[in-house]
């Protein structure tokens, strides 16, 4: 299935997305549904939508296009998922994995999603001085991950569209 454009508000092409993604993004009412495969619907027990081509968003989000996504903390736990980087458990904090007061800097590369545990255990030291291991290296959103950052929603994960949801012609 091919990738939906997606639109600002103002109507101003922003990003592709799956059409997974689209489809959510309609579901939660982030976004309306502008022009969609002709003869195709998706169908499920309470779901009912055209097999969205192109998607416009309710609201207006500002995202730099073609840019590098600005790294904030709210931004690095959606990346994670809200998964501590050190054991997979609930991340509510922003771990610096060189910390501040070894140069590390706020950056997409150097911060990582950390429950508040491990990130105190971890303090003032880098993961090989606290003898902590990362379970996946941090990465830098994509101008795609911007977009779907922007709207709250984590790169490869957040809102999980059912299995059984499948495409029907109409
Ligand atoms: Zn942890």
């Amino acid at each position: 299935m091919r990738e939906t454009l997606v639109l600002n508000a103002s109507f101003e092409p922003l990003s592709t997305v799956s059409l997974r993604r689209a489809v959510v993004l309609v579901m939660q009412d982030k976004a309306v549904v502008e022009q969609a495969h002709p003869g195709l619907r998706l169908r499920a027990a309470a779901v009912d939508i055209p097999v969205p081509q192109v998607i416009r968003l309710c609201r207006y989000v500002r995202v730099p296009f073609r840019q590098r996504a600005p790294w904030s903390r709210r931004g690095v736990l959606v990346r994670d998922r809200h998964r501590c980087a050190y054991c997979g458990r609930r991340a509510t904090t922003v771990d610096h994995v060189v910390p501040r007061s070894h140069g590390g800097r706020d950056t997409w590369l150097n911060t990582v999603a950390a429950c508040a545990a491990d990130n105190h255990r971890k303090a003032d030291r880098t993961p090989e001085q606290a003898g902590m291991r990362l379970l996946s290296q941090p990465f830098e959103p994509t101008p795609a991950d911007a977009l779907l950052l922007a709207l709250g929603l984590g790169p490869s994960d957040g809102v999980k569209l059912p299995e059984w949801l499948a495409v029907r012609a109409a």
